[in-house]
């Protein structure tokens, strides 16, 4: 018993403990906009019809066994296509060290675990601010940890001077780690152009990009297009990686699906990455899960079906668009004297109002709104029954 005494509780997860302490509120008004999670227009949590439709195929089949050490092959194709384009030349050449991962997360542990062990003493760039896992991840995989200017707060936009100096500055042949789409928590993305900028200068520099997706098809509703950043990079013949997740997506959050890619110089070199990824793969958790493989590969690999999961795609992604035009409005209507210009500038899952701390304190103290203390909405969460009462609560505290 005396195993474990100096064990000290571990500090709160700042966006589930959110979760936590709504679940506790007993008030009926109560508002979670924290966790990043989509609801549909009455709050409530979505399972796709292309899923649904997936799953009626799946049940029944025989196949229960171990899936290979890097995942479903079918899957790991069908997402490839998703992110270097449909007709790939790096696909057809098998130019890409791609296993399945355990989700986003998963891809990110697994690729920072591999810079950590074929890349000693190098360091990640990581946005500021980042979703907060990105820090943990490379801090236990022993990455030392450097920052980047993103996000500019007077403008509530990007600080592109900001990031461009950074990126110039950052010794040759640095990783960086950019969200391709949807940058949560701030939702503010570079433009086409500014890609194009940033590409251009991680050439110069020769550094190396690890992509973040935690959220194609989130941003314009196309999946095609909110992989525009990668494709840039990719034409500019830049060598990266992504982190791939079907959790927001395909709303398969709980089934832990994902992909982890590195793109090399020639088919030779992306199988000796791959089974090094395997290899550290084999030791965390020898295969990853089958259910979720086997939704992803039905659905993508069936004309119809994509064609669904990109009708419902593109209805998720318009609902947030929509909320925030009325969140917009709503406040405006209020006569506040604010700029809310930001939130329908802001795109993808969240909004980062520019509220404070106190602010956010005030909104659960007296409103039984809960997220993130430092203001970022999740824009998923607001539904035509709520933004009216969200507009007025956050009139009050800006006031
Ligand atoms: N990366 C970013 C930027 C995210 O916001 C998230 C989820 O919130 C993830 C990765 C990983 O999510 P998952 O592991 O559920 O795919």
């Amino acid at each position: 018993s005396s195993w474990w005494k100096n064990v000290e509780p571990a500090p709160k997860d700042p966006i589930l403990g959110v979760t936590e302490a709504f679940l506790a509120d007993p008030s009926p008004d109560k508002v979670n906009v924290g966790v990043g999670a989509y609801r549909d227009d009455n709050g409530k949590p979505v399972v796709l019809d292309c899923v649904r439709e997936a799953e009626r195929r799946i049940a029944g089949t025989s196949f229960m066994e171990y899936l290979p050490m890097g995942g479903s092959v079918k899957m790991v194709e069908e997402t490839l296509k998703l992110a270097y384009g449909d007709n790939s030349e790096f696909v057809k050449d098998k130019r890409i060290a791609a296993v399945q991962s355990l989700s986003g997360t998963g891809a990110c542990r697994l690729f920072a675990d591999f810079q950590k062990r074929f890349c000693p003493g190098s360091q990640i760039y990581i946005p500021v601010p980042t979703w907060s896992n990105h820090h943990n991840i490379w801090r236990d995989a022993q990455v030392p940890q450097k920052t980047y200017h993103y996000y500019h707060p007077e403008t509530k936009g990007l600080d592109f001077k900001g990031l461009m100096d950074d990126v110039k500055n950052a010794p040759e042949g640095s990783f960086f780690l950019l969200h391709a789409c949807a940058h949560n928590p701030t939702g503010v993305d570079p433009t086409e152009e500014q890609w194009r900028e940033i590409s251009q200068l991680f050439k110069a520099k020769n550094h190396f990009a690890f992509f973040d997706m935690a959220y194609q098809g989130f941003a314009s509703g196309d999946p095609a297009r909110d992989a525009k950043s990668i494709r840039i990079f990719l034409e500019d013949g830049h060598h990266i990686g992504i982190s791939q997740s079907y959790a927001k997506n395909m709303g398969l959050y709980g089934q832990r699906v994902g992909c982890l890619s590195v793109l090399c110089e020639n088919e030779k070199q992306a199988v000796t990455v791959k089974s090094q990824l395997q290899q550290l793969a084999r030791p965390m958790y020898s295969n990853p899960p089958l259910h979720g493989a086997q939704i992803v590969s039905t659905i993508l690999g069936d004309p119809e079906l994509k064609s669904l999961w990109l009708k419902e795609v593109k209805i998720m992604a318009d609902r947030i668009i929509g909320m925030r035009t009325t969140l917009r409005e709503s406040l405006e209507k209020l006569g506040s004297p604010l700029s809310w210009e930001h939130v329908t500038k802001q795109i993808g899952m969240f909004c980062y109002s520019g509220l404070t701390p106190e602010q956010v304190d005030r909104l659960t103290s007296e409103y039984h709104i809960y997220m993130t203390r430092n203001g970022r909405i999740s824009m998923a969460g607001v539904t035509t029954g709520n933004v009216g009462y969200l507009a007025n609560a956050i009139h009050e505290v800006t006031k």
